[in-house]
Formats: structure tokens, C-alpha cells, sequence
């Protein structure tokens, strides 16, 4: 990890007089940017409609300038491309590439190239900035201390010397999902997707991909460490995805199982216990008491076992779903058997 860092350039700029109170944009120009972002409980053709409808209006002022960016990563090179569209000028495209970054950083970049480029037209009012990544685009107004400061403090000096130079200069940032194919966009995002660049030479990292493949190494380490079965239990229910994946370890959201089931303590400890066997069941206690009986209860299997609980006791809820090996049916069972792998249905 020290080596990998030695390698990384710093991203952060936390004392730029951009982010001190008081100077900083959000402060003094709260009114002069604005985000539209797409309503995704709303049908993708009216988002498509009102982005055609802000086009309309803004194409045949001479002071607007429209800027459509995207970025795409191939063989760790990220491609940022942006078409800026002024009334009766010719495209400006810019193409970037740069090695060992983060997608965030080079939207970040692609976006700060566009604000520059728009902002120096002669008598300019107005920046629109088409992007599917919105989110990126907020971190420029984010005031906390973040990996991406030297970038939005860029775009802020340049924004404040925009806004600086009439009260009703302003800027727009609109949502555009790559997957509404709405033109502007899309040309852009197929540019980018056109190259396939190769680098030469051994290039630094920036601090972010260096976090971003750390953290790629850990997870790869945690998966195959799982995937050794002695490490994680030979009693280890392995359960399936939505797309029938074995689940397999993450950090991301807490990881799959306990996004699943966290939310409620007895579920969590029912869920636990079935999952790695630990329960208060005969096939449990068989491994202490191997001469004792361990029928299970309702009569009809030598041995109360997991499985048999799961998929074939007559004592709960007899049939529960033909699915028996997914997660979201796994809990589905506990919830609607709030007595299965807990004590209270425990023979002692
Ligand atoms: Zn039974």
C-alpha cells in the first residue's frame, strides 16, 4: 500500500480559499447553479421531452452554450469527451485520456474543461451541462473535505469569476442516463466507446484509483478466501442472488446478507444460525450425542436437519416457495417461520 501511494499524485486542496466560508460559491451564488435530475418513477420518454424542450429554448440564444460530456474506461485508460454546442458555431470537441484514474475524476476533469471553454465565448449568460453523472457534478458544490477538491476548486474559481461578471450568469447541470439515448448524449457517449487506447508508459496513479484498487485487491483476497470451505465452515449455506450467483462477500452497503435480513436483531440471529448450522437443531447436537435419537418432531424424518427444515418439514409452513436456494426466499422462509432455528422449537 506505501508502495502504491509513493506512486499517487494528491487530490486534495482542503485550504483553497474555495472552500473557506464565506468566499465559497455556495455562499455567495447559491441561485446562479441548478441540477435537473431525471424522475426515475417517471416514464423516460417525458425526462427525453423536457430535456428536448430545454434544447428548444436554449440552442437559439446566442448566450447559451450546451455541454454534453461522458467518460468510458478501457485497459485502465479513461476517455472524457465533450461536444460544447454554441448558437451558429461549429462543435468544439475536446478528447482527454488519462491512465490510472477514477471515472469520477475524469467526468470531474471533462466537466472542468467544458465550464473553461464555455465560459470564455464573448458575452456568455448561460453554461448547460448534459451529464449522466449528476452526482459527480454536485461534488463541486460539496463544501466538506472530499479527494476531488483540486478539480472543484478549479471549476469554482472559474464559476466565480463567471458569475462575477453579470448577476444573471448562470449555470445548469441536467441529468442524462446513458440509457435514454437522448441524442446530445448519446453522440458523446459512442465517441467515447469508439477508442481503444493501449498506454506506453509506466504511469502515476491518482490517490482515488489507488483507494479503488486497494480495495479491488482486499475483495478479490476475501472472495477466494470464501471460496475455500474450510475457512468458512463445511456447514456454510451457500445461497443465490437475484441473477443466481452465489453470494460472495462486500463491503458495498454492508454486503448482500445483511442488507437482507440487518434490519431486524432476531432475524439476523435466526438467519445466522441457519446459514452456518449453529442452531438449535438435532443435526447440531447429533455431533456432541452421537448415540442419541434425534427425530425431528413432526414423526417423519430420523434426523431434524437444516435441509429437512428448509424444504420438507410438514411443521413449517409445509410449501413455501419452489426457489429454496435464494436469499431473498431463504429469508422469505424465516420470516413467515419465526420459530424455525430459534430456542423456543428446540427439544431441550
Ligand atoms: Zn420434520
Amino acid at each position: 500500500m506505501a508502495n502504491r501511494f509513493n506512486k499517487s499524485f494528491p487530490s486534495f486542496s482542503p485550504l483553497h480559499s474555495e472552500f473557506s466560508p464565506e468566499c465559497r460559491i455556495i455562499d455567495n451564488f447559491s441561485d446562479h447553479f441548478s441540477f435537473n435530475i431525471c424522475d426515475k418513477e417517471k416514464d423516460d420518454k417525458y425526462y427525453a421531452h423536457q430535456l428536448d424542450k430545454m434544447i428548444l429554448e436554449s440552442s437559439l440564444s446566442p448566450s447559451t452554450a450546451i455541454m454534453a460530456s461522458d467518460v468510458s474506461i478501457k485497459n485502465n485508460v479513461a476517455t472524457s469527451i465533450s461536444h460544447t454546442h454554441v448558437y451558429n458555431s461549429p462543435i468544439i470537441k475536446m478528447i482527454h485520456h488519462a491512465v490510472h484514474v477514477t471515472s469520477t475524476e475524469a467526468e470531474l476533469f471533462t466537466i472542468r474543461c467544458g465550464i473553461n471553454q464555455a465560459s470564455n465565448f464573448d458575452n456568455m449568460s448561460k453554461i448547460i451541462v448534459v451529464t449522466d453523472s449528476t452526482h459527480v457534478a454536485r461534488k463541486i458544490f460539496k463544501p466538506s473535505v472530499h479527494p476531488y477538491q483540486i478539480q472543484s476548486a478549479a471549476i469554482l474559481s472559474n464559476l466565480h469569476s463567471f458569475f462575477k461578471c453579470h448577476e444573471n450568469n448562470s449555470i445548469e447541470f441536467w441529468e442524462c442516463p446513458s440509457c435514454l439515448k437522448w441524442h446530445l448524449h448519446n453522440e458523446v457517449n459512442k465517441e467515447t466507446k469508439t477508442f481503444n487506447p493501449t498506454p506506453l508508459y509506466p504511469c502515476k496513479m491518482s490517490w482515488d484509483f489507488s483507494k479503488k484498487s486497494e480495495s479491488n485487491d482486499i475483495l478479490k483476497v476475501w472472495k477466494m478466501m470464501f471460496q475455500a470451505s474450510d475457512l468458512k465452515g463445511n456447514q456454510f449455506l451457500d445461497l443465490l442472488d437475484n441473477d443466481n450467483n452465489i453470494i460472495e462477500p462486500s463491503y458495498v452497503k454492508g454486503g448482500l446478507w445483511l442488507k437482507t435480513f440487518g434490519h431486524s436483531n432476531s432475524l439476523c440471529a435466526c438467519a445466522t444460525r441457519a446459514i452456518t448450522n449453529h442452531a438449535p437443531i438435532s443435526e447440531y447436537r447429533l455431533r456432541f450425542f452421537p448415540r442419541k435419537e434425534f427425530k425431528c418432531p413432526c414423526g417423519l424424518y430420523p434426523i431434524e436437519s437444516r435441509r429437512h427444515i428448509l424444504h420438507e418439514c410438514g411443521r413449517f409452513n409445509g410449501y413455501w416457495n419452489l426457489r429454496r436456494d435464494s436469499l431473498n426466499h431463504f429469508v422469505m422462509f424465516l420470516e413467515t417461520n419465526p420459530s424455525a432455528f430459534t430456542f423456543s422449537d428446540s427439544l431441550v
